[in-house]
Formats: C-alpha cells, sequence, structure tokens
C-alpha cells in the first residue's frame, strides 16, 4: 500500500514537470531554440556595378598585390541579388543602404525585399539632365538616400564644383549620403589617389552643415586625415566596408584600432560593399565579430547601433 501511494505521487511529480516545462517554453517571450541572431545593418550594398565588367567567377579584388582575392563572381544582377538576400535573411541583415545605376535593375530589389532597401543612386559622372529626373525620383519616394557618390574613381575630388548640386539636394532632403573618399578604389585609367583625402571633404561639410555623410572604409588608410575631420565634425561617419575584406586582415584591424583609440567607434558602421560577390557580406560580418580588441558592445555598435542613429530609425535592438 505505501509503495502504491509512493509509486502514484511520483507519477503525479512526473507529469507536473512536464507540465511545467511545456508551460515556461509555451510563454518565453519567443522560443530559445528558434531565436534570431541580432540585427545588422549594411550601409553598403550596391544592385548593379557601373563601371566594371567582371567575368563570372573572377575572384574578389584585394589589396595591395600580389594577393589572393576570395570568393568567386555571380554571373547576372539576378544571381547576385538572389544571393545577397539570402545571405541577408541568413544574418538577419534588417536594413541596407543599397547604390545603383539602373533604377529599372533597383525596382527589382525593393520588389524583392519591400520595406528593407534604402535605395539610392550611384553617381559616378555628375550630370546636371540626371539631377533632375533624380530628383522626380526623390519625389516618387523611390530614392531615400544618396550615393555611393564614386566620382573619385573619375579622379574628381568630393569639393568639385561639380558635386555641389548633389550635396545641396542631399543636405535640403535629409538622406545617408555614402561618398567614396579615401586612397584605394579600383584600377581604373581616372582613379586618383590623391584625390581622395579626408580633407577635402571641410569645404563640404562646411558649406552643409546638416549633411548626413557618411565615408567608405572610413577614408582608408588616410588615418590622421580622417581622424581629424571626425573629430572636428561631428556629423561625418565612416563606414568599414572593402577593408573588412580586401586587405591583411592586420592590416583592417590596424586601422579599426586606430579609429576606435581616438574615440570615433560610436561613428563607424559596417557595410559590406559586395559588389559581384554577396559572399563577401559574410566575411566582412566575421572580420568584426573576430576583433578581438573590441568588446561586445562596440561590436554591435558597428554591425547596428550606429548606423540605427545614423539613419534616424528605429528597428528594435536585440
Ligand atoms: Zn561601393
Amino acid at each position: 500500500m505505501e509503495r502504491k501511494i509512493n509509486n502514484s505521487s511520483l507519477r503525479i511529480r512526473e507529469v507536473l514537470s512536464v507540465l511545467s516545462l511545456f508551460l515556461f517554453l509555451a510563454f518565453l517571450p519567443e522560443p530559445v531554440f528558434a531565436q534570431k541572431a541580432p540585427p545588422i545593418i549594411d550601409m553598403h550594398l550596391h544592385a548593379d556595378l557601373p563601371p566594371f565588367e567582371v567575368p563570372a567567377g573572377t575572384p574578389a579584388i584585394c589589396r595591395p598585390e600580389p594577393c589572393e582575392g576570395k570568393g568567386k563572381a555571380t554571373a547576372s544582377h539576378e544571381e547576385t541579388m538572389r544571393k545577397t538576400l539570402e545571405i541577408m535573411d541568413r544574418n538577419n541583415i534588417v536594413k541596407a543602404h543599397l547604390s545603383g545605376l539602373d533604377p529599372e535593375i533597383m525596382a527589382k530589389w525593393i520588389d524583392a525585399a519591400p520595406g528593407r532597401f534604402i535605395a539610392a543612386p550611384f553617381i559616378f559622372q555628375p550630370d546636371e539632365a540626371g539631377l533632375e529626373q533624380m530628383r522626380s525620383k526623390f519625389d516618387e519616394g523611390f530614392y531615400a538616400g544618396m550615393g555611393e557618390i564614386a566620382t573619385q574613381l573619375n579622379g574628381m575630388a568630393p569639393n568639385d564644383p561639380k558635386l555641389e548640386p548633389y550635396f545641396a539636394l542631399a543636405e535640403e532632403l535629409d538622406l545617408p549620403t555614402l561618398i567614396h573618399t579615401e586612397g584605394i578604389g579600383p584600377e581604373l585609367p581616372g582613379f586618383r589617389t590623391a584625390a581622395g583625402s579626408p580633407l577635402l571633404l571641410e569645404e563640404v561639410l562646411v558649406r552643409h552643415p546638416k549633411l548626413r555623410l557618411y565615408v567608405e572604409n572610413s577614408g582608408y588608410p588616410f588615418r590622421d586625415e580622417m581622424i581629424a575631420m571626425m573629430s572636428q565634425y561631428p556629423q561625418l561617419y565612416g563606414d568599414v566596408s572593402t577593408i573588412t575584406w580586401l586587405l591583411p586582415r592586420t592590416a583592417f584591424y590596424d586601422y579599426l584600432e586606430a579609429l576606435v583609440r581616438a574615440g570615433l567607434g560610436k561613428r563607424i558602421m559596417f557595410g559590406s560593399d559586395q559588389m559581384c560577390w554577396p559572399e563577401m557580406i559574410e566575411s566582412g560580418i566575421q572580420a568584426i565579430q573576430e576583433a578581438d580588441f573590441l568588446s561586445e558592445e562596440q561590436k554591435r555598435d558597428i554591425l547596428y547601433n550606429n548606423a540605427e542613429r545614423f539613419l534616424q530609425i528605429t528597428l528594435g535592438n536585440e
């Protein structure tokens, strides 16, 4: 009899413990086993790839030569889009600045992932007629960002008067604006390193104090110039994009650590600049995550928080 009682009370206890486990799991805000990675914002994606022709399968560019690039170029815009979206889903990339020259290609991206992209015109050559057309695309809400302004690829410095209407428009419409102003770039005949000194941004920032400007690769490798500019002009941000994957890792870490040690860790944002190598998005994220000189909080700042503040959006972090 005593044994029987013990058995049934054991049963009841078992049932209760299973029940309480069930209740515990049911009332968790999100099931622990299905928890997503923390969100990421990619401040530097490309929908198309002017002005390059890259044969399918070509390894990603690398610097400095001789070096070996990783990855394989996609064969089409469609493949770039499909693979980029897969990687965005896998890594919980919730928002991205998407630069493009061809509005038709851009429209496909926007349709494929509504609300996920800040579409922005890629500026290779300033062109007054083009600016008028562009303005209508802003008015209709198609574009919501400016750049990449990549005129350095033609040797044009950021303080060239031909760029003035673009900065004026970006300031007027309060657009997040990406510019290629740094020491490195694609091997094009017109590219000029000297046109990429971050000091050349000073006139632009003085003339447009409300412009929300960020610099590709945080001006790499013009470290001291960039520290000076960011320290003096609090509206200026930088991304870490190709330098996360095309440089020797030590060179990237030296640069990033110098900026962070200079107190600029709250104004550096992750971007992949994936071009036709979507797998570089994950290489870039990994480079940030493996930086052992950064605290977890500093990594989250670069991967998400700083861009959220810069874009003036709230998506709900962690
Ligand atoms: Zn770019």
